[in-house]
């Protein structure tokens, strides 16, 4: 039988001091070329490493080799200029100076194919694999080409596809798309963002998950969050749509947030992953304080279905604290373990 309540990440983790500036989002790569390469190996070799020693039981690259969960994808492809910069609105929150969508895009070779190899020589571990979602793809562009959020999503969604089947006969178990994205155009997820994502799993054999969170733990994040009112109600918008969907498992923020759990009942029936790790804030959550949010996940999560996680990735956290937190996630997850066996 399968190990209850498999525990795992939303997928990065800090990146050591030797291969870039700790503690930060875009930080740049202290190394280069074939230096550079062999660093970043060596980092994924000790994020997996860490992630075991903490007794976590599906495995990830911890993001070591990319700069940015989102840009480090779009810069393997071509038909966008990086050095043709517009400033957009990202996620209706905050500006940024993005990259140019200029021609047809298209995936000339596999992007992340190498890497998931590396780490599945190493580890017999289930291994999940993380690759940015259609919308949020789009989301972080200015598109001088199709002029269409949606025609470029549906072309993102095709060369997902391509990566994600490749990543599959690597020997990856779950491939999962980032869309926090999903969490801020209702009317798009609804009209054509579930479909794309569907469109990007098409023919997948394992398991495929959809990540939508608040964010990492970023100053522009923690503001919008602070707009969002003492219910957290997002999830309710586009739940019904992804309860519909072929996506296997929901992986969603529920610790410390305003998240009212009971919206998890609109999802009955999908495997979710539960954030029980705050990612915005340092300070390490007790083994209990996790159990507590698993607990009240079980009121609407079947225990087969319920993956402990965490909220989101852990990159801008320091080292020792990420550590911490896989433990305390570990720890509070054998709590519950020990209850339902009890039971
Ligand atoms: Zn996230």
């Amino acid at each position: 039988m399968q190990k209850l309540l498999p525990t795992s990440t939303a997928g990065s983790l800090p990146k050591p001091s030797w291969l870039a500036e700790p503690e930060k989002l875009w930080s740049p790569w202290k190394l280069e070329a074939a230096q550079l390469t062999e660093g970043k190996r060596d980092a994924l070799s000790l994020a997996l490493q860490e992630q075991q020693q903490a007794g976590i039981d599906i495995v990830s690259d911890g993001e070591q080799t990319r700069q940015h969960f989102v840009t480090t994808f779009i810069e393997h492809l071509s038909g966008v200029d990086f050095d043709k910069r517009e400033t957009v609105r990202i996620r209706d929150r905050y500006d940024a100076s993005v990259p140019t969508v200029v021609g047809a895009v298209s995936r000339p070779k596999s992007v992340f194919v190498e890497d998931a190899r590396f780490l599945r020589r190493k580890t017999s571990k289930l291994i999940k694999w993380a690759l940015p979602g259609p919308m949020t793809m789009i989301d972080t562009l200015y598109d001088g080409h199709y002029k269409s959020r949606e025609k470029l999503a549906w072309e993102f969604a095709r060369i997902l596809n391509q990566e994600a089947r490749e990543l599959e006969a690597a020997g990856v178990d779950i491939i999962q798309f980032d869309e926090p994205a999903f969490n801020v155009f209702f009317d798009e997820v609804n009209d054509w963002g579930v479909a794309a994502l569907e469109r990007a799993v098409e023919g997948l054999r394992c398991e495929t998950a959809v990540h939508i969170c608040y964010g990492y733990g970023i100053k522009a994040n923690t503001d919008w969050k602070k707009t969002l009112g003492s219910e957290w109600r997002q999830y309710e918008e586009v739940f019904p749509r992804l309860q519909q969907s072929s996506i296997d498992i929901i992986s969603l923020e529920c610790h410390n947030s305003r998240v009212p759990m009971d919206l998890l009942e609109l999802i009955r029936g999908k495997k979710v992953m539960v954030g029980a790790i705050d990612v915005a804030t340092d300070s390490i959550e007790s083994p209990e304080e996790v159990a507590t949010t698993l607990r009240k996940a079980l009121q609407f999560v079947g225990a087969d279905k319920l993956y402990p996680c965490t909220n989101c990735g852990m990159a801008p956290l320091s080292r020792e604290v990420a550590r911490g937190k896989l433990q305390a996630l570990n720890a509070g997850a054998e709590i519950i373990r020990t209850e339902l066996s009890a039971s």
